[in-house]
């Protein structure tokens, strides 16, 4: 999965094209969408479509027609080798095209780009289709996450989501585990 976030200077042309996310399937990017507007305490996000504002792209670099293991390799493998310039360059153009009827500039309009890579972090879970119907007790995540002497294991990847609600339960199992080693429970 990649997170692309790109700072335009105002968002007139998603106000003139009367969009707000833009789904393109095919797409290097297969989406843009304008920050969730919301007010929190002092954060207010832009109002007027003439302030500047933040728009998230998602790729998800699949090849299709591969086991989903398959194409979590090939994805991971497609991030770490392609430079920012080819990515900036997909960004620039993907947008122009996308917005171009509202009057958007690529050249003009795009005042900062980060792009999240995120080919090792991604915990793998499994699914019903490429992996092997079997008991918890068996799979890969719960007996790699056995403790080992006085040290037990934590995080996501403990717990086979790549959420921090997994993270957060994880420890917790680990923490329980340490105490339970020690006999302070
Ligand atoms: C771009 C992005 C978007 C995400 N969006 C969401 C979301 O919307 N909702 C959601 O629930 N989850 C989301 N996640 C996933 C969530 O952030 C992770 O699943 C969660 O942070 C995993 O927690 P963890 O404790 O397992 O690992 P991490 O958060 O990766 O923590 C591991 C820590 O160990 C440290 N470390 C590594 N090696 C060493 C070492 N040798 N010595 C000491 N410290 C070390 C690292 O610096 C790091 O602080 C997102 C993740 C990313 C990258």
């Amino acid at each position: 999965m990649q997170y692309t976030n790109v700072l335009l200077r105002d968002w007139k042309a998603w106000k003139a094209l009367g969009v707000r996310s833009i789904s393109a399937p095919n797409g290097y990017h297969t989406s843009a969408s304008l920050d969730t507007a919301m007010a929190i305490g002092g954060y207010a996000s832009a109002m007027d479509p003439a302030e500047p504002v933040v728009v998230h792209m998602v790729r998800n670099p699949n090849q299709p027609g591969l086991s989903r293991k398959d194409q979590n390799r090939a994805g991971r493998a497609d991030m770490l080798a392609t430079p920012f310039e080819t990515i900036e360059r997909e960004i620039r153009a993907q947008l122009q095209r996308m917005l171009g009827a509202g009057g958007f500039d690529a050249r003009r309009d795009i005042l900062a780009i980060t792009v999240n890579r995120w080919p090792h972090g991604y915990a793998y879970t499994y699914d019903t289709l490429g992996d092997p119907d079997m008991p918890d007790a068996q799979r890969p995540h719960v007996i790699g996450r056995r403790p080992l002497g006085r040290i037990a294991i934590a995080n996501a990847d403990a717990g086979a989501a790549a959420f921090t609600n997994v993270a957060i339960d994880e420890a917790e199992r680990a923490v329980q585990e340490c105490l339970v080693s020690r006999g302070l429970t």
